[in-house]
């Protein structure tokens, strides 16, 4: 069973074609700068694994339709091609950012799901967009395998009313849509399952909190596997401060952004969005550059960082009080998985409610799963590299055989 899973950017594509069989990647890629000059692909055969091979190739990629066709003859091209027809693929999943509600689940991609993802660009315009152009020129290459799509906003499906409401007149909701959808539940999903896995526990009687944190970062409260809190927003641009957007302000500063500074509506929200978060605290949005800033004594540095932690924190506070009772605490993605400074931090003084960070382990677990807590902690904290890409696969697979 193959399963090919496409990412699709606005000027970008990535891909990773799973043998599902045996729960390998067969290969995997990134096209980049479509619709640029100097567009580039980078397809790499059996990722990670010893006979590793890389190919770089640099071809003028107009649309993301010339994109994937590209793809297709890497895939079905050659001696021993890696897919020998289109009906050798199972299905292709897509990542797409914004279901809104009209997409509570995943579904085979036809014509009213496209128009469904069209509808709800109005809620990510610079996503959807890009979601849907992967989605057409898939199944204009590749029209007898099922598309599937894989919403971003899926996992969060189920918050409760209390929780995904802002306190804004009604009409925001009922005709405008405005609410808390939550993202990257993909990654969310998968940890959680990862993690009951790990502590051999059923997912049913599992309360946990997962932290993805990378360049863009969120923290969900699940229990029994079931999404309770996020927080991401409407948007993915609310929440903890992250790469280079802002996360949780003052509701009321971009209007005043838009007055004190006579910015357009596209000005304030390119501020929030892409001058913001660690870039504008100091000028760095890369965690590793703040880390070797914070060494060479850079106090601004030193500042995204502890807003990081301090935020991070908060939530946790927030998210054990709103479960209850917290069974772990799982850390994920590029900041999550391999930064202990950040874990310890955010983790400092927690003790009395009883998460216990073992910081030899902590410090030694970079990019794996691992326990980070101490066999005394009640609350177990754990890294667990999170795999969006075979999540999808999974859900392909169970979308499919349904
Ligand atoms: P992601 O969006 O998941 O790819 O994560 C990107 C973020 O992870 C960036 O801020 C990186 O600086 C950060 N990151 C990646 N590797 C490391 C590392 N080894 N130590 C600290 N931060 C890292």
């Amino acid at each position: 069973m193959k399963i090919l899973v496409i990412n699709s950017g606005s000027s970008s594509l990535k891909y990773k074609l799973f043998d599902m069989t045996r729960a390998r990647v067969i290969c995997s890629g990134l096209a980049e700068r479509i619709g640029d000059k100097g567009a580039c692909l980078a397809h790499t055969l059996n990722p990670g694994t010893e006979s590793e091979k890389k190919i770089r190739m640099t071809r003028a990629l107009e649309s993301h339709t010339q994109a994937i066709e590209m793809v297709a003859r890497l895939l079905m091209e050659g001696d021993n091609p890696l897919v020998s027809s289109p009906e050798d693929l199972t299905a292709i999943g897509h990542r797409v950012a914004q279901g809104g509600e009209t997409f509570k689940e995943n579904c085979i991609v036809d014509d009213v799901v496209i128009r469904g993802i069209r509808e709800n660009i109005v809620l990510a315009p610079l996503h959807n967009p890009a979601n849907l152009a992967g989605i057409q020129a898939a199944i204009e290459r590749f029209p007898s395998v099922p598309s599937v799509a894989v919403f971003d906003t899926q996992f969060s499906k189920d918050l409760p009313d209390y929780a995904f409401r802002y306190a804004l007149p009604e009409a925001f909701y009922k005709t405008h849509k405005v609410r808390r959808y939550g993202f990257h539940g993909t990654s969310h999903r998968f940890v959680t399952r990862q993690l009951a896995g790990l502590m051999d526990k059923p997912l049913a009687r599992l309360n946990n909190i997962v932290c993805h944190l990378g360049n863009g970062s969120s923290v969900t409260a699940v229990q029994g596997g079931i999404c309770r809190e996020t927080s991401m927003g409407m948007t993915p641009t609310a929440g903890l401060i992250m790469g280079t957007r802002c996360g949780d302000i003052d509701p009321s500063l971009p209007c005043y952004l838009a007055k004190s500074m006579n910015q357009s509506v596209e000005g304030v929200q390119n501020i929030l969005d892409r001058e913001s978060g660690f870039a504008g605290i100091c000028g760095m949005g890369d965690m590793r550059d703040i880390h070797k800033a914070i060494a060479t004594g850079d106090d601004r540095a030193r500042l995204a960082f502890e807003m990081l932690c301090h935020g991070i924190k908060k939530y946790i506070g927030a998210y054990f009080a709103v479960l209850g009772r917290l069974d772990a605490i799982a850390f994920t993605a590029g900041i999550g998985e391999n930064d202990a400074a950040v874990r310890a931090k955010s983790l400092e003084g927690l003790e009395p409610m009883g998460i216990v960070l073992d910081s030899r382990a902590n410090a030694a677990t970079r990019g794996k799963s691992g326990l980070i807590s101490t066999k005394y902690s009640p609350v177990q904290v754990w890294v667990i590299p999170t795999n969006e890409e075979l999540e999808i696969a999974n859900a392909c697979k169970a979308l499919v055989a349904s």
